[in-house]
């Protein structure tokens, strides 16, 4: 029904730039305002509650210039909830929540006036953002809300279990280990990323007890909160209230939090709220002008569409603000156009401190958009101060993720090492390496997140057991840890899955009249699994606690050691040095600056390695268990069996 020919040209005539769509408060009134240039009438609906028949009024809304529809209360009007029905060609009403709305009902129906000042918990303006000065400091976990506490070996109180409260409960424990915000402290992790905690679409808040899951990339309302994380998803303070708390206990403890955002799609389509304010702007559409699946999940938005844009920017400002965000992770960030990214990238910036700012460089499908204004991945130069996940090292250290038997340098592939290189060198050029631009791809070795797992594909230790399953589990364990020491180490950013520093899991019940292996027993796409699949069993840290140790021991040596943390790609060429030994899969390299030498050398094999160490005293940084030891010592050096060591020169030893 509406059709426009040229974006571009509309935006010029009809775009509206000013910040107050929405409802805004002043003292003694309300003002609504929505943007929908060709409605042939809006009204604005008000409810006593977020679902059901209980409608106070309907008030015709008044058109204003550029396509903005406006109307004001003479009240300040709190604890209501509203929508607005939009009317095209005179007939057509969509009734629909408002995109801008700040708080919402049960299951996102109506957007809930409050003012958000007065969610704030006790001490929340005095408590401050933890600095990162760059992300080559930040060590970042990747957490889905409701896998870190549902089960009960959390520990944590029923009352909490799933939600975002257990987050800022201190003292659990399973048995002796620590579980919840103590084992976020004791591994040393600086941000918390949590998978989507926006309002999503597909669980039903409504129906608490019922077994229902999803990770969350199914978004509904960009600038709510998902309710069933909350203790009560009928009270829209609830939510709010919450997830500021959890917010706050975190950086109590120093620990950011990252807010991964779905802005590349919507949930639904047709009955999305984008849709029905008004059709077929805010989605890309093909050449026949139906709407186009970049996402693979039905729809794609239109990011160089001005009002999509304004929309995204804003939103992401008001989450930032609102909820004192320290970053965010942008899914499929490659349907996105370069130019919007670089300006989410100045608005992020403009914070104390800057925000953290990456995303995926791919997409879900083919987009319209001509590939070289996506922020793709093989477009990363375009836009350098945004970082991208790093496939490239994750696949040469696991192989390949989509074929569950593909092996990578930790499994015994030989031809992984010069694409692990690059990797462990911040994927940006340097002159010991083969400079091919698709692997060289990073601007600084601030772009490069580095990562072997995370909520997409096997884990690692699943992955293990189907491509190294004629391995013991010893030796699977040695590849898992020799992984975690390349991609930690290496310069960049690292990310990590919540439990993957203790073997997480993802067990799966093949289906009935499937073959039972290895293969079908694990869960390479949980996105909807139940919570045996994929909660956090916290006895498993208990179990591999040695795992843990070492991984904990590996992010305390690269938060202690600057020359890890390397922020451009002229520190890199000038100071990491890798060593011929005379092997290219047995790959060793120094780090060396005014103060310090570091060598870090890596043996993919089964068996014993030696490497001369270059003159003077070294002690031994890292061994295979993590462990530290003073004892100087130089010349040749064993490195055990699949395994990495990490020495460092005593100062002042030259001989
Ligand atoms: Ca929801």
């Amino acid at each position: 029904m509406i059709r426009i020919s040229n974006y571009s040209e509309f935006d010029k005539y009809h775009a509206y730039d000013g910040n107050d769509l929405g409802a805004v408060y002043f003292a003694d009134r309300t003002v609504f305002k929505t943007w929908s240039p060709y409605a042939t009438g809006v009204y604005l609906n008000l409810y006593l509650d977020g679902e059901g028949a209980n409608l106070i009024e309907t008030v015709p809304m008044e058109l204003m210039s550029r396509g903005v529809w406006y109307v004001e209360l003479m009240y300040h009007a709190e604890d209501i909830y509203y929508t607005f029905t939009y009317e095209f060609d005179n007939r057509k009403r969509f009734e629909t929540i408002d995109i801008y709305a700040h708080a919402c009902g049960v299951n996102g129906q109506r957007g809930y006036l409050v003012d958000m000042k007065r969610t704030d918990p006790p001490g929340w303006e005095e408590t401050p953002r933890p600095v990162c000065a760059s992300p080559c400091d930040a060590v970042v976990y990747e957490c889905h809300v409701r896998d870190f506490s549902i089960d009960a070996s959390s520990g944590a109180a029923p009352g909490d279990r799933g939600r975002f409260t257990a987050f800022t409960k201190e003292g659990t424990r399973y048995h002796n280990v620590t579980t919840g915000l103590d084992h976020l402290k004791e591994l040393g992790i600086t941000h918390v990323q949590l998978l989507p905690v926006f309002d999503y679409a597909t669980v039903d808040e409504s129906k608490p007890y019922k077994a229902q899951y999803n990770w969350g990339y199914d978004p509904m309302n960009y600038n709510c909160l998902e309710g069933s994380y909350s203790s009560d998803a009928f009270d829209p303070r609830a939510r709010i209230r919450e997830f500021k708390q959890l917010v706050q206990t975190l950086h109590r403890n120093g620990i950011g939090v990252i807010m991964d955002v779905v802005y590349n799609h919507t949930y639904y389509t047709e009955e999305s709220a984008f849709q029905k304010s008004f059709p077929n702007y805010y989605y890309r559409l093909d050449r026949n002008g139906r709407l186009s699946n970049g996402s693979g999940c039905g729809n794609e938005t239109a990011s160089e569409h001005a009002m999509y844009r304004k929309y995204m920017i804003e939103s992401l400002k008001f989450l930032a603000t609102e909820y004192k965000l320290d970053g965010f992770r942008f899914d499929l960030m490659g349907l996105h156009d370069i130019e919007t990214v670089n300006m989410i990238r100045d608005e992020l910036n403009k914070f104390d401190p800057p925000l953290l700012m990456y995303g995926e460089g791919w997409t879900g499908g083919e987009s319209p958009l001509p590939s070289d204004k996506l922020a793709y991945k093989w477009n990363s130069y375009s836009f350098g101060r945004v970082g991208l996940f790093n496939d490239n090292i994750r696949d040469a250290i696991k192989g390949g993720t989509f074929n569950p038997y593909d092996i990578g340098y930790i499994s015994g592939n030989r031809n992984a090492w010069a694409v692990l290189r690059r990797g462990l060198a911040g994927s940006v050029k340097h002159w010991q390496l083969n400079n091919a631009q698709e692997a060289c791809w990073a601007v600084s070795p601030a772009q490069a997140v580095n990562y072997i797992e995370a909520h997409d594909n096997h884990t690692l230790w699943d992955k293990l057991s189907v491509c190294a399953k004629h391995f013991s589990r010893e030796e699977r364990i040695r590849m898992d840890k020799l992984g975690a020491a390349l991609f930690i180490l290496a310069q960049g950013m690292p990310f990590i899955q919540l439990g993957q520093d203790f073997l997480r899991s993802k067990p799966r019940v093949p289906k009935e009249g499937e073959p039972v292996n290895e293969v079908t027993v694990v869960d390479h796409n949980s996105y909807n699994s139940p919570d045996s699949t994929n909660s956090i069993k916290w006895n498993e840290k208990a179990e591999n606690i040695d795992v843990f140790n070492y991984y904990k021991a590996l992010i305390r040596l690269r938060r202690n050691n600057p020359l890890f943390r390397m922020r451009t790609k002229e520190d890199v060429e000038h100071h990491m040095f890798f060593y011929d030994t005379g092997d290219s899969s047995f790959i060793a390299y120094r780090l060396q600056d005014q103060n310090d030498t570091l060598i870090a050398v890596f043996n993919p094999y089964i068996d014993e390695r030696h490497f001369l160490l270059p003159e003077g005293r070294f002690y031994i940084r890292l061994n295979e268990q993590g462990k530290m030891n003073k004892f100087p010592i130089g010349g040749d050096v064993v490195i055990p069996p699949i395994s990495a060591m990490v020495f460092k020169k005593i100062r002042g030893s030259n001989s």
